[in-house]
């Protein structure tokens, strides 16, 4: 048995009453949702969580990523980093690390937080190949599956698993070539692997073996997307589209088997084509849960991606994207250190925000911060805002000499003369 099959035999659980009274709907719309998976409830039965909702009918669900390099490999950082992302609002985490001791960092941040963990277990088989064996090429595909289990026990709730990647996405990649390689870590440690072997992808040739895992531990399986374009140029090419397709019928696959699905999308989109890749993916997918990372509507903007990001984010929430990743200020150019994951989440919830503006009509807090903009009520003004503080510690760091009004037109507030003078109310 399983959340889906519960869900299919009309039993509604308590995570579905718990997701249906933080989104404001009927515990039975959860149901069906989950049933017909187009909704995710990701679960552990190994950790408590806040449960999270995610899918079609619900808001728009903002990750933050955090984890180790090679380089920096700081675990007290990264908990800490955690701990904000939770702080600022994130609604789920991935534990990303590629640095260290994967196990033991899982942990620790699994503990440190009540969110949903999600991760890329390939990562450690890779990685742990390449130390004991000298090359991440040499990775036996008996690890690949350990390290998915081993990770799993940990209370990991979802996973980003690269399933897609067979050979015949692997063949349109080569022969349609890329202008900005591939972004994806997952996409190039596997693409080596199959190509140095001359092997099909485990994942997607033992798919079956796959979902047992994700069955016995009740983990949501996000179908990663290891060939999403690392340049705008590349968007919505071939190999991206193969991919897709093959997660799309993997994801049915594994909704069939009771195994609770998401499927990822790109990646760097112009934002022209965002509208058609969310359309394609709920087309092709049956409408399950898309999770989408980025998208970066732009390529020349480092150190401002957090912001390139949210334009694509939006304009996906908007068409219909039910979970956005994250990007920092730090994308393309280091690791994130705690003040960029705290803006990172801030950018995407004000993208979510303004995708749920579009997708479910959500203006209440838009229409209620307008009153209070009228009256220069500014205690109601930091209750609506997404980061409070930050509008706070703005104004008061050039506070006006006059309360009412901000110091950006001092004696001639538009609203103060309009107050004094006539009455505009609605
Ligand atoms: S001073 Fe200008 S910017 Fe500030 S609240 Fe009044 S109208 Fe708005």
């Amino acid at each position: 048995m399983s959340i889906v099959t519960d869900a299919q035999n009309g039993k509604i659980t308590e995570e579905m009453k718990t997701v249906a009274t933080i989104e404001g709907l009927e515990p039975e719309f959860i149901r069906r949702g989950i049933a017909a998976g187009r909704i995710v409830i990701p679960l552990t039965p190994y950790r408590d969580v806040k449960h999270c909702g995610i899918g079609k009918g619900l808001t728009t669900k903002v990750n933050a990523s955090i984890g180790t390099s090679s380089d920096i490999s700081d675990v007290d950082m990264e908990i800490k980093k955690a701990i904000v992302a939770e702080e600022a609002g994130a609604d789920t985490l991935m534990e990303l690390s590629t640095g260290g001791d994967f196990l033991d960092i899982r942990k620790k941040v699994n503990d440190a937080v009540s969110l949903s963990v999600g991760c890329v277990p390939l990562y450690q088989a890779f990685i742990e190949a390449a130390r004991k064996y000298g090359s991440i090429v040499d990775m036996k595909e008996d690890e690949l599956f350990k390290a998915t289990e081993d990770q799993a026990k940990l209370g990991t709730n979802f996973m980003a698993i690269h399933t897609g990647i067979n050979r015949i996405t692997v063949e349109r990649l080569k022969i349609q070539g890329r202008y900005g390689g591939l972004c994806s870590r997952g996409g190039a440690f596997m693409t080596s692997w199959m190509l140095h072997n001359e092997k099909e992808n485990p994942l997607y040739s033992e798919f079956d073996y796959l979902l047992e895992i994700m069955k016995e531990h009740e983990v949501t399986l996000s179908t990663g997307n290891g060939m999403r374009a690392g340049a705008v140029h590349d968007a919505t090419d071939r190999a991206q589209i193969q991919e897709l397709i093959m997660n799309a019928e993997l994801a049915d696959k594994a909704h069939k088997e009771g195994v609770q699905v998401i499927v990822e999308g790109p990646g760097h989109v112009p934002i022209d084509e965002i509208e058609t890749n969310v359309k394609l993916m709920k087309s092709m997918s049956e409408d399950k849960p898309f999770y989408m990372l980025g998208p970066l509507v732009t390529d020349i903007a480092p150190g401002y991606d957090h912001i390139v990001t949210a334009i694509g984010a939006s304009m996906s929430s908007a068409a219909g994207a039910d979970f956005l990743c994250y990007v920092t200020p730090a994308e393309h150019l280091a690791l994130p250190n705690i003040e960029d994951v705290r803006t990172g989440v801030m950018c995407s919830r004000i993208a979510a925000h303004i995708g749920d503006m579009i997708k479910l009509g959500k203006r209440d807090q838009d229409l209620a911060m307008a009153r209070a903009r009228s009256k220069l009520d500014w205690n109601a003004m930091y209750d609506i805002a997404i980061d409070p503080e930050h509008a706070k510690e703005i104004r008061n760091s050039r506070a006006p000499e006059d309360d009412d009004a901000c110091t950006m037109c001092g004696d001639f507030c538009a609203l103060k003369i309009v107050n004094k003078n006539y009455n505009l109310a609605k």
